[in-house]
């Protein structure tokens, strides 16, 4: 078992303050596979006086400077990115292949994207030729506590810590408590980089404890959190007596409207683009809306392809799905099962308890609901498991109408051969992110949502303003 009780405070791994370990268990087999310790109010105050020590000189540091210490960062995590994928797939329950890729790999590629969003990005420019004296200056806006979830794990840490550190901003991050093995490893690579001491801390918790002590920091400047929309309720109205800027990703229940002459792969897609990571991501489709003509097929589809989805062990490779998370993320799940089949979802895949032949490991069998109304509790609730709930609809009005009925708004998706149509729908649809027939969102797309989805747009130019101040200066002069 591993111990990993020490946080990275100040540019160096030190003891908690207090003992107070939690046990890190994988979800495949229920053991434990590390300890970690949560940190007390003296962690977090030691780490936060360490952010704020640092952040003048890093602020002042040049930009080249800075942004060579993230590119060198850039190469440990590539050289590194297969215990990196290890570490995910231990702690989450990713099987090994989907944590080496797209988990590992996403986080690899924000840092990519960052630097090149970074260096086209324009931090001192004239207000307009209307006005040649003023200035509008782009600054950091200091110490950010950062509070991440296990789902995608470094995806998470990778959109936050690389754009605040790039743009001067010095960092204090507290990871998921269930899956905090992959940020532990991400501090080594920061130290590995060279950063310099106190630009990067890490201190484990929970929310009761580190999160809300960060949330409520007077020597914090801002919040950067993605989670639940309960927990980033609590933390903007703890984060209100200090007037912190708070950017929230929150959760999600995407539509997916698929109209009738959508393209013959698009329910199976769908199906398949819901399960993926156990179905435990913000974005993913879990409302199938279809249009009535193609509606019966289209369940029929989708009750073999969810019965086509395998599930295993995290430490198998192939294109399974892994466990869900945790014990409380499973019981969670089989209750929203169980409550879809009381409310009178018809169940065309899955169920509840584990696959046959799995007696233990979080394993929920792939779910499909047919004939849901956006009523039922399994269409409004973020189940963040493999179900997938579908709902007929007999005209666009009606499609855009049940896709917007919902308190979320993070990502809308749309199958359709009409392209005038599609268009038409991504306009309409209130979501701050549409994806159309399969075509995922380019590097460097803001990623964030509307209502209760959020506040944030992270990633590309959009994720470094999120860090940033915007400061106007008159009187400057002409350049
Ligand atoms: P969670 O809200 O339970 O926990 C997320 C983080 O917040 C953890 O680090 C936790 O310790 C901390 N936390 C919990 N309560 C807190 C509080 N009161 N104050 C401060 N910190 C607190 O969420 P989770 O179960 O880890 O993650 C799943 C959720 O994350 C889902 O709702 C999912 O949709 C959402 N999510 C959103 C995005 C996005 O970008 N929109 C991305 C991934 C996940």
């Amino acid at each position: 078992m591993l111990d990993k009780r020490k946080f990275y405070i100040n540019g160096e791994w030190v003891s908690p303050a207090k003992t107070n370990d939690l046990d890190v268990v994988n979800p495949s087999t229920e053991e434990v596979c590390a300890v970690i310790s949560l940190g007390s109010q003296e962690d977090t105050d030691a780490a936060v006086k360490a952010a704020n020590d640092a952040f003048i000189s890093w602020s002042e540091t040049p930009r080249e400077e800075r942004i060579a210490l993230i590119e060198k960062l850039a190469d440990v995590y590539k050289a590194r990115s297969a215990e990196m994928g290890e570490a995910i797939s231990t702690e989450m329950g990713a099987p090994l292949s989907l944590a080496q890729t797209a988990q590992s790999g996403s986080g690899y590629a924000h840092i990519k994207n960052f630097i090149r969003a970074f260096k086209s990005f324009e931090f001192d420019r004239e207000l307009g030729s209307h006005a040649p004296g003023d200035r509008i200056l782009y600054e950091p806006v200091g110490v950010c506590g950062m509070i991440t979830p296990w789902n995608w794990p470094m995806n998470q840490v990778t959109l936050k810590v690389i754009p605040a550190m790039a743009v001067g901003c010095t960092v204090v991050l507290k990871p998921s408590e269930i899956a905090p093995l992959s940020s532990l490893l991400f501090a080594e690579f920061v130290d590995e980089a060279g950063i310099p001491a106190g630009v990067f801390n890490l201190v484990n918790g929970d929310g009761m404890g580190v999160g809300t002590q960060l949330s409520g920091h007077q020597d914090v400047d801002m919040i950067s959190f993605t989670g639940s929309t309960r927990a980033g309720i609590a933390i903007s109205k703890n984060a209100a007596d200090t007037v912190k800027r708070v950017s929230l990703e929150l959760g999600g229940k995407g539509a997916n409207i698929v109209f009738a002459d959508a393209d013959e792969k698009a329910v199976k897609r769908g199906v398949i683009q819901c399960m993926n990571n156990s179905g435990q991501s913000c974005n993913a489709p879990t409302r199938m809306l279809v249009e009535r003509s193609i509606y019966d097929d289209a369940v029929k589809t989708a009750a073999e392809v969810a019965a086509g989805v395998a599930v295993g062990p995290a430490s198998e490779e192939g294109r399974h799905i892994g466990p869900v998370v945790s014990e409380l993320q499973f019981n969670k799940i089989q209750g929203l099962i169980q409550k879809g089949i009381d409310e009178g979802a018809k169940l065309i895949a899955g169920g509840v308890e584990r696959p046959d032949g799995m007696e233990n490991g979080y394993f929920v069998r792939p779910t499909v609901f047919a004939d849901v109304t956006n009523e039922m509790t399994v269409a409004k609730e973020e189940i963040f498991g493999p179900v997938l709930s579908m709902i007929p609809f007999d005209s666009e009005e009606e499609a855009v109408k049940i896709a917007n009925d919902t308190v979320y708004g993070l990502t809308n998706y749309v199958q359709t051969t009409d392209s005038a149509k599609a268009r038409r729908v991504a306009r309409r649809l209130r979501s701050g992110m549409v994806e159309m027939n399969g075509q995922m969102r380019g590097a460097g797309a803001p990623f964030g949502g509307y209502k209760q989805s959020g506040n944030g747009r992270e990633g590309g130019v959009w994720g470094l303003e999120d860090f940033l101040e915007v400061k106007s200066v008159s009187g400057w002069g002409e350049e």
